[in-house]
């Protein structure tokens, strides 16, 4: 099912309701309609999901995912300036797309969804990794999702999917790979979006999987790793020293040398770590 859409080409819709991009939001429009069904495809099979689509903006994302089958579409956007665009999409698609004008780092747009519930979305990129981080650190796994399919700067993409040994490989790497399935999906030129931004841009595919891959406590693991690799070129037993009591003898037990560095800890290591430090 992947049919376009027969509203109105995405520029005559920005023209028709003034939505000049605003860099204060992080703006940058996908208007190539067969680009967003792309994107869309690669948040899996949608027909049986509702989608919560975040920062939807003129709706070229939500027409992706609504002509690609998604059975309902919660779309949460901040800037009021795009909701009658959405509304006109909504009416195209009855019962099919339910439009939130809100903040997504503020509301609980749960209330609205039925699960199996997958998520995708186009937003700027401080917003997204927020976001990110908040859906990768309940303190129950499996999550309200099955999976996010999240556009980011090229670079935070590669943090993401980043192996221990090198620069990219820190926070984002260890809480997503702990307790998702994560794949760089698609990659897309500055030339992609409207206005185009300075870097290039990719897609990510993360898919929850049923249990952490090594046990920890959440809330532990990622105070660990924040402080582990936010002075990432010091020796852990100095950057992990405010973190617990005994550290040195904590890193021996989980099997870490003191004076290696963050970037060269496996995600094994550093739960044993958390778990070791749970204990009190
Ligand atoms: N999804 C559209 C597309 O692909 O063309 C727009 C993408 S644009 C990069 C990011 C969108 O996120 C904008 O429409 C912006 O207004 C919205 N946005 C920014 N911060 C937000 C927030 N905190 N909550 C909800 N939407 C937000």
């Amino acid at each position: 099912m992947s049919a376009i859409d027969t509203l109105p080409p995405l520029r005559e819709v920005i023209a028709a309701h003034q939505l000049s991009a605003r860099k204060s939001l992080g703006q940058n429009f996908l208007l190539d309609l067969n680009l967003t069904a792309k994107i869309a495809r690669q948040a899996g099979d949608l027909t049986t999901c509702d989608v919560l689509e975040i920062g939807p903006g003129p709706g070229g994302l939500t027409r992706g995912l609504l002509s690609e089958g998604a059975r309902k579409v919660v779309a949460v956007e901040k800037d009021t300036r795009c909701i009658a665009a959405l509304n006109e999409i909504a009416a195209a698609y009855p019962d099919r797309l339910q439009v939130i004008n809100g903040d997504a780092l503020e509301i609980d747009p749960l209330a609205y969804l039925t699960p199996p519930i997958r998520i995708a979305a186009n937003l700027p990129y401080n917003v997204g990794t927020e976001l990110l981080v908040r859906w990768l650190t309940p303190p129950e796994w499996p999550p309200f999702w099955q999976s996010l399919t999240l556009m980011f700067q090229r670079e935070v993409a590669e943090r993401i999917v980043a192996q221990p040994g090198g620069k990219a490989y820190g926070r984002l790497a260890i809480l997503a790979q702990w307790r998702a399935e994560v794949r760089i999906a698609m990659s897309l030129p500055p030339g992609a979006f409207t206005p185009p931004p300075k870097v290039s841009s990719a897609v990510v595919h993360l898919t929850a999987l049923t249990k952490p891959r090594y046990p920890a406590d959440a809330a532990t693991l990622s105070r660990v790793v924040a402080a582990a690799f936010n002075q990432r070129r010091k020796m852990l037993r100095a950057s992990l020293k405010g973190v617990a009591p005994d550290i040195e003898d904590r890193l021996l037990a989980a099997g870490i040398k003191p004076t290696d560095r963050a970037e060269q800890i496996p995600l094994e290591a550093f739960c044993a770590l958390a778990r070791n430090i749970q204990k009190g």
